[in-house]
């Protein structure tokens, strides 16, 4: 599968990637709930009781959200589930007023895709790679924190204007081999989303948000290396910048008899 070696201390490893996109749907409106999703709003001026989590609030899925998602799962040629559902990822967090984010854990809308990567803008017939995708599910966004930034003040302010907008996360294989693959790939997708009008791909906004699993293993090993994974990448260069990292951080730390 790869093919991206790095000489150690000790022997030559190989690198193996794998990344998580998600990617802010853009719809009017949140995934299940009416309230709007209009980046820069006074904080908490797009607050439904649903997105605030009153008890008894039903959540009603945005079908233009669905559709998004589906029209995705076309584009890299998927597989489309006519049977998906969410559930209930529980976890404790202050911007997150259910105390679950609703996602597609087991059974997700988009199943097996993939694509086709060029490696070498110049020399497009000759390098092109297919990067497998493992699935498309539809999830909600969490609200942010803010802290004060006078550090003699130990405030935080919750705003839930993001909780409840609606995310695709569009997982890979581990295919990707090297730094440069990964931001090849990503480049492509993004392109692609932007096409289809799925999601605007602003990274500044945190509209396209990359976590990068990244592991390390002897050439020719069969069995993939324990992954690290770095989450909320904002930028393909800090998307490179943290694969290179870890390569070097995870054989140093293997070849020196530590454990990722
Ligand atoms: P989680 O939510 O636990 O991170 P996901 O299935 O959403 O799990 O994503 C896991 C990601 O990590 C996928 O992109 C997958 O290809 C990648 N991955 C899995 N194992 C490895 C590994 N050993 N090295 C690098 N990437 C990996
Ligand atoms: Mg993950």
């Amino acid at each position: 599968m790869s093919t991206y070696r790095i000489a150690g201390a000790t022997g030559v490893w190989e690198v193996v990637v794998g990344l998580e996109v998600h990617a802010q749907i853009t719809t009017q409106s949140k995934l299940f709930s009416g309230a709007a999703t209009a980046f820069g709003a006074e904080p908490n001026s797009q607050v439904s009781l649903v997105d605030a989590a009153m008890p008894g609030m039903l959540p009603v899925p945005n079908r233009e959200c669905i559709r998004q998602a589906v029209r995705t799962g076309l584009a890299i040629n998927a597989q489309i589930n006519k049977w998906s559902r969410f559930d209930r990822k529980n976890y404790f967090y202050a911007d997150l007023p259910q105390g679950y984010q609703i996602s597609q854990l087991y059974h997700p809308l988009v199943g097996e895709g993939s694509l086709e990567v060029v490696l070498d803008e110049k020399d497009p017939e000759g390098s092109a790679k297919t990067i497998g995708i493992e699935r498309i599910h539809v999830e909600q966004d969490a609200g942010k924190l803010m802290h004060s930034e006078d550090p003699s003040v130990h405030e935080s302010y919750v705003d839930l204007n993001r909780a409840g907008t609606p995310l695709i996360e569009i997982v890979s294989e581990p295919d990707i081999d090297n730094s440069d693959e990964a931001v090849a790939y990503l480049t492509e997708l993004k392109k692609i989303l932007e096409y289809i009008d799925v999601s605007d791909c602003n990274m500044e906004q945190g509209s396209l948000r990359v976590d990068a699993n990244v592991s390390v293993r002897p050439v020719g090993s069969d069995k993939l290396g324990t992954r690290v994974e770095i989450k909320n990448l904002n930028s393909f260069k800090s998307v490179k910048a943290a694969i290179e990292y870890e390569i070097s951080r995870q054989s140093e730390l293997i070849e020196s008899g530590g454990k990722v």
